[in-house]
């Protein structure tokens, strides 16, 4: 069993701590698909649309409601999208930890795992970046990683869903803060699309009455809540008018704290 973390209120009287959160995936699931997606100029130009076109309206809309967000950012796509980088830590957002190649951990084994951890943290450092949050690739994270999280120093991680609230996870025998999310939460299975795995193509006010709806039980419950999105399916222009619209309401509903991953996590009080 988990251990759930304790928080204090919330600055400034919120009523629920919210955490947008964006993969910044870019090419780098497809490469890491296999070489052959290096000839799929269609499917990796989807990607491409995150960085240079997706993450330009976000970064807009985050700016114009002065709202400051999680930006999980694979090492390919700071290296192939340095500019990228450079407009999020400029929006004053944090960045943190998402692979390098975006490979799924339950492919790799020891050596491997590492060796994404590793090239992930040396791409953010050559934009002067140390992250202290990770989110597994794919949302799925075996034993290893959770040991190496402990043993490079990460506070936190964000890609378990054991309850709807931040707890403590044994890595490596250290506690790790776990900010969990889930599928329901998260734009991609609503949004996201490709011809070798199909998708929903939801319609955006289904989504919109989902997502208001957790924040609203959220918002009874005092808790924190996290939307995970992708530039590329959230940042499309009529997906984006949804986020929009959902803030909205958050606001009307409630008093949100829209804080980073950072933030929340440095507000739990050590377990013991
Ligand atoms: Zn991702």
């Amino acid at each position: 069993m988990h251990t759930e973390a304790v928080f204090p209120d919330w600055p400034g009287g919120a009523e629920v701590a919210v955490a947008l959160t964006f993969d910044v995936d870019g090419e780098a699931p497809w490469l890491g698909e296999g070489p052959e997606y290096n000839r799929r100029l269609t499917t990796l130009s989807q990607g491409r649309f995150g960085p240079s076109r997706g993450l330009t309206r976000i970064l807009a809309l985050l700016a114009a409601l002065d709202i400051p967000a999680t930006f999980y950012i694979p090492g390919h796509t700071a290296d192939h999208h340095p500019d990228a980088v450079t407009a999020i830590l400029a929006g004053g957002h944090e960045v943190a930890h998402h692979g390098y190649l975006h490979l799924g951990s339950d492919g790799l084994d020891a050596d491997g795992q590492r060796a994404e951890l590793d090239l992930g943290l040396s791409a953010l450092s050559r934009h002067g970046v140390r992250p202290i949050g990770y989110r597994s690739p794919g949302w799925e994270i075996v034993p290893e990683t959770l040991s190496m999280l402990a043993e490079l120093g990460f506070s936190y991680d964000a890609s378990m869903m054991a309850d709807d609230r931040p707890y403590w996870e044994a890595s490596g025998g250290q506690p790790l803060l776990e900010l969990p999310g889930h599928w329901s939460l998260c734009d991609w299975p609503y949004f996201g699309w490709t011809p070798y795995q199909g998708g929903l193509l939801a319609d955006p006010a289904v989504v919109e009455r989902i997502w208001v709806e957790e924040f609203e039980s959220a918002r009874q419950e005092r808790r924190v809540v996290t939307y995970t999105m992708h530039p590329e399916a959230v940042g499309r222009g009529y997906a984006l008018r949804m986020l929009e619209r959902v803030i909205a309401a958050m606001l009307d509903q409630g008093r949100p704290w829209f804080a980073t991953h950072a933030q929340i996590a440095a507000m739990a009080s050590p377990p013991g």
